[in-house]
């Protein structure tokens, strides 16, 4: 079939239906609102929602909610049955793009719900929340991934087995090829593991999500081998058809002021990663963390959970007993100790509300009895008679015009056995140094590709040290382009919204709608092929669809369902490493699924359908209704007066040229 426009066409779907051999060119201007009728119609644009459009990963979000709140359905089995459950299905729409739910749901601070459109009417959707609900529902059933369908005999070296590794190794398994992680740790995990902790990424959930990757099998996983030390880069390129670096950021900046070299002055990596190893089991009685960011926090919150040691001969009512394990490389035997609590005090040089640390976290360390000094920069560090630090010597600092301006006269020392400066990590490029440009980061293009460097894509904190989400949004697209550079030599332009779009054609070949192809070789719905949507219009590569295009008046105020929180404070944080976050309940999140208004997509609530004067938009049959295909428009009955399009909620029905007679 050919159509009356002569530009040449994409083979991808238009969904516009034309007779066959209608080839006929007519002038839009004079078939458009003649009197009482238009050729103007009805038709469905699906759009991005910003809250994908904000989250890094670029989670399909509006089509996992839309499983849970129960629009879209499983695909229905041989036997008449729904062929999985519902929180099945939709943990596998939501971990197309992201194999870390259940720890993204705990600790991602959701920028997502920063740009959820929900706000406009009362309170942002709790996405996360439900993520967690998901990866959770996952884990207590046991559910993993499917093992890929072909082998392409592609064999793909992955440098670092944090999350951009293993994401990575997720996505290329998938496709087919032979994965080798090699890890420098003795574990896979990288900040996971090693950073951030337990009682925020329980050990329990993330080995759970990293086991179902490499359980995918044809990933060979080689730990206690650093790249660029223990094998060298051009051996990875010879043996390797193509390699992914995610090394991180693993290497804590040091304090740089006079005294800083005292033995008991640290950085927040070191820390934190000698309190995940279990090598240390106390912090002292007075520290002081330096920095405002989330690493800041937990250097602080765990310092309050590990306390110091007190005189164990001498039994006090006031001090707390606690159990803690013992250090590594002695037995695994659980060793009590007396301890109490210790003083914690965060210095950072500007206010509070200007942290980078997430608002949960920095609430939560006040919460468990941390003194925050805004507005302080370190001068020095004080040493006693032993060369170790006993004090952090600071100034007051206004900020002028953005600039900080030291008030003179205003040191002052905090007392501390010991100094975390947390302010911030640095990519250690030891081995791979032809990869990083003059800011010490990875020179990347738009696919991730390090710039002159054919085949070699570079992902997470080695571009910049950010999010976990970004980390796995990075391996999404990395992945891409290095299936197409495996498989074609080639790498494709991304697109311009460069996010885990809903592909509703394959979700409707999922439901056994088959297409015909027409011989001009273009895959559309025709006159004779019912099997599409009518008037169809895939925008979600290129637009992100704004609150104003919605019909906010549809939606009822409706609060959020928050999640409570084990009550952590001061008086019992010691020793507590329970995880704080309580996840929602099944009902609850269902409930808040449903808050969501499916930005840019049909959610099925009929009022086209009811509020149509024409009776012109109908229902699908039940059979053929899939997600986004639920009504379609008889435009010998339309007559171009919208009402359709302002009684759509969710901003996907648009005006546009209707098909004369069709
Ligand atoms: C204390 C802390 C708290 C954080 N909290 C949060 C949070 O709450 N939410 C959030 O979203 N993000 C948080 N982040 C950021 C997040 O952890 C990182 O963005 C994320 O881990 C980056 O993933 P990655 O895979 O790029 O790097 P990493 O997780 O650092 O993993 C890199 C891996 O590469 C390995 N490696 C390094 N060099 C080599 C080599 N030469 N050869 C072989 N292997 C190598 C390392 O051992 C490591 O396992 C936090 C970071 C820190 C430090
Ligand atoms: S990964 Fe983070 S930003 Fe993305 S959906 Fe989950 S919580 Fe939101
Ligand atoms: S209402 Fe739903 S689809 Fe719209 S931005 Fe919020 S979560 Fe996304």
């Amino acid at each position: 079939m050919s159509t009356t426009n002569q530009t040449p066409q994409n083979t991808k779907f238009t969904y516009r239906r034309f007779k066959e051999g209608d080839t006929e060119y007519r002038r839009s201007q004079e078939r458009l609102f003649k009197a009482s009728w238009t050729y103007k119609c009805p038709t469905y644009v699906q759009q991005t929602p910003p809250c994908q459009g904000q989250c890094p990963a670029g989670e399909d979000i509006r089509s996992y909610l839309n499983i849970v709140r129960g629009i879209e359905k499983p695909p229905v089995g041989a036997d008449g049955k729904p062929s999985m459950p519902w929180q099945e299905y939709a943990w596998r729409r939501l971990t197309e793009c992201n194999p870390f739910p259940a720890i993204m749901g705990r600790v991602c601070p959701a920028p997502c719900q920063g740009g959820c459109n929900r706000a406009k009417v009362e309170e942002y959707v709790g996405i996360n929340s439900v993520e967690q609900f998901l990866g959770n529902y996952a884990i207590e059933k046991g559910l993993g991934f499917a093992k890929p369908e072909v082998e392409t005999g592609k064999k793909i070296a992955v440098i670092g087995g944090g999350v951009a590794g293993l994401s990575v190794a997720y996505q290329l398994r998938k496709k087919g090829h032979q994965i080798t992680i090699f890890e420098a740790h003795s574990k896979l995990g990288g900040m996971l593991t090693f950073g951030l902790p337990a009682y925020r990424t329980p050990r329990d959930v993330v080995d759970a999500e990293v086991k179902r990757i490499t359980d995918m099998g044809g990933i060979d996983v080689r730990c206690n081998t650093r790249v660029g030390k223990d094998v060298t880069m051009e051996q990875l390129r010879q043996d390797y058809d193509a390699v992914f670096i995610g090394i991180g950021a693993q290497a804590g900046n040091k304090l740089d002021i006079p005294g800083s070299d005292a033995p008991n002055v640290t950085d927040g990596i070191t820390f934190l990663r000698g309190f995940n190893e279990g090598r240390i089991d106390c912090a002292g009685r007075h520290i002081v963390v330096i920095g405002g960011g989330d690493t800041a926090m937990d250097c602080a919150a765990v310092a309050r959970r590990l306390g110091t040691i007190c005189d164990a001969q001498r039994e006090d009512e006031n001090k707390t007993k606690v159990t803690i394990a013992a250090r590594e490389g002695s037995s695994s035997v659980i060793k009590p100790l007396l301890k109490q609590s210790s003083e914690v005090v965060i210095a950072y040089r500007r206010h509070v509300q200007e942290m980078p640390a997430s608002k949960h976290e920095i609430d939560a360390v006040i919460e468990e009895g941390v003194e925050l000094q805004p507005c302080v920069a370190p001068v020095s560090v004080v040493k006693g008679a032993d060369g170790k630090a006993t004090a952090l010597r600071v100034i007051k600092v206004d900020w002028v015009n953005k600039k900080m301006v030291p008030q003179e006269g205003s040191e002052y020392d905090i007392p501390a056995d010991l100094i975390v400066c947390a302010v911030g990590q640095y990519i250690d490029w030891e081995g791979m140094d032809s990869f990083k440009n003059q800011k010490n980061v990875a020179n990347v293009d738009k696919n991730l590709q390090a710039v002159g460097q054919p085949g070699v894509f570079v992902g997470g904190d080695a571009i910049t040290p950010l999010l976990l989400t970004t980390a796995i949004g990075h391996a999404r697209i990395a992945a891409e382009g290095i299936d197409q550079y495996v498989m074609t030599g080639e790498v494709q332009k991304r697109p311009k919204v460069d996010k885990k779009l809903f592909d509703m054609p394959a979700n409707m070949t999922k439901f056994g709608v088959k297409f015909d192809k027409v011989p001009d070789g273009y895959t559309r719905a025709t006159c004779d092929n019912k099997n599409a949507v009518h008037n169809f219009d895939d925008r979600a590569d290129r637009a992100v669809i704004d609150a104003k295009d919605l019909f906010l008046g549809h939606f009822n105020h409706t609060p959020r369902n928050e999640r409570s929180q084990h009550t952590v404070n001061a008086d019992n944080v010691l020793g507590n490493m329970e995880e704080r976050l309580i996840a929602l309940t099944e009902a609850q999140a269902q409930a808040e699924a449903k808050r969501c208004m499916s930005c840019g997509m049909c959610f099925e609530c009929d009022n086209c359908v009811i509020y149509c004067p024409q009776g012109a938009v109908k229902r699908m049959p039940k059979k053929e209704q899939i997600a986004g295909r639920y009504v379609t428009t008889d435009y010998f009955k339309c007559i171009g007066c919208h009402i359709c399009m302002d009684v759509c909620p969710t901003g996907y029905i648009q005006m546009g040229l209707g098909g004369e007679g069709n």
